[in-house]
């Protein structure tokens, strides 16, 4: 039976365009990917497009963009069987992460991709990568989507969307999932790993609030205090997100450790991430962690930055506080953290 598949253009690599008369890129219209790609009317499935009004290179993804593509998603839902969603790489993972918790419990494919090189460019890895999301997307078992979850796939690779980073400025192997195994792998077979899926087990809601006033500091030898004790209580702020050293280790001068109290006083939310591409947080481990348990702040265990600006930022627009936040923070939403 030939699948239902909704392409949605946002922008991106991979419809850019040299500028005329310089070498800069700049985001294309969407029939520029479409000419270049024929091969796409062979797909065994019919396809309809998608196109944001302004293609926009995704650092300057906004919000409302995060909005709007979940309340779409929602939109089509029902008609289609999957969705490919064409992204700019750079922020890729935030935009799929945000959708993973913004669409909690889908029951369909949504998968990521784009290019490192334009469509266009003859050694273009644009091709391969949307053509086999198309398929990954249209994979179905028993009247069901087999993958019942935002995903992204580049370079052969299909990844939980929420446990990426971008890895390579250069390389078309892009993306890795530092904590959490591939989902499948495209050789000369289509392969799913179907022990490594998310299976969903909250009813499908569509959630797009927001609180979006929250930081991430990074702590470094030498920062200077001053500015520290801004970034951590600046009255703005409701959320922070503390990108430590290791397990889970900070300065322990009294310095770091008043403002931190004060921030936990004036109620702001606090995760503990690390800063290591691999692993995870292990607060209590030594003793330049051990404020950590004293303040009870929430532990990111091995989430990456990506998943967990936009946990916390959803998780504050769900009006979560202190203690029910932690709990939410340390659970699973969409697979995006190891909880041990
Ligand atoms: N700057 C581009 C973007 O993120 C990079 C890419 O697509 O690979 O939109």
């Amino acid at each position: 039976m030939k699948r239902r598949i909704l392409l949605i253009y946002t922008g991106g690599t991979i419809g850019m365009m040299k500028k005329y008369g310089s070498e800069v890129l700049i985001p294309f219209d969407f029939s520029n990917i479409i000419n270049h790609i024929p091969e796409i009317k062979l797909i065994n499935a019919n396809i309809d497009f998608y196109e944001f009004e302004n293609p926009i290179d995704s650092s300057d993804i906004e919000i409302k963009d995060w909005k709007f593509l979940a309340s779409l998603l929602k939109e089509k839902y029902e008609y289609y069987d999957g969705f490919v969603v064409l992204h700019g790489t750079d922020t890729m993972s935030y935009t799929a992460s945000m959708m993973s918790f913004m669409l909690q419990g889908i029951k369909k494919s949504v998968i990521f991709t784009g290019s490192q090189l334009p469509i266009g460019e003859l050694r273009t890895d644009s091709k391969e990568n949307l053509i086999t999301s198309i398929y990954y997307a249209s994979l179905y078992q028993n009247s069901q989507s087999v993958i019942q979850e935002v995903c992204l796939y580049f370079e052969h690779k299909l990844y939980r969307a929420n446990r990426t980073t971008k890895f390579s400025s250069e390389h078309f192997d892009a993306f890795i999932s530092p904590n959490y195994p591939i989902l499948g792998e495209s050789g000369v077979n289509l392969e799913i790993f179907n022990e490594n899926l998310f299976k969903p087990s909250s009813k499908f809601n569509l959630n797009t609030d927001i609180e979006p006033n929250i930081d991430v500091v990074s702590f470094f030898p030498g920062r200077n205090k001053r500015l520290l004790e801004y970034s951590l209580l600046n009255s703005e702020i409701k959320g922070l997100i503390l990108r430590t050293f290791g397990s889970g280790n900070i300065p322990s001068d009294k310095e770091t450790i008043d403002y931190l109290k004060k921030a936990k006083d004036l109620g702001k939310e606090i995760v503990v991430i690390t800063q290591c591409v691999r692993g995870s947080v292990s607060i209590g481990k030594y003793h330049n962690s051990t404020i950590f348990t004293d303040l009870n702040v929430c532990n990111g265990f091995d989430i990456t930055v990506e998943a967990a600006t936009t946990k916390l930022m959803w998780l504050l627009g769900q009006k979560y506080k202190s203690e029910d936040l932690k709990k939410e923070f340390e659970s699973q939403i969409a697979g995006e953290i190891s909880v041990y």
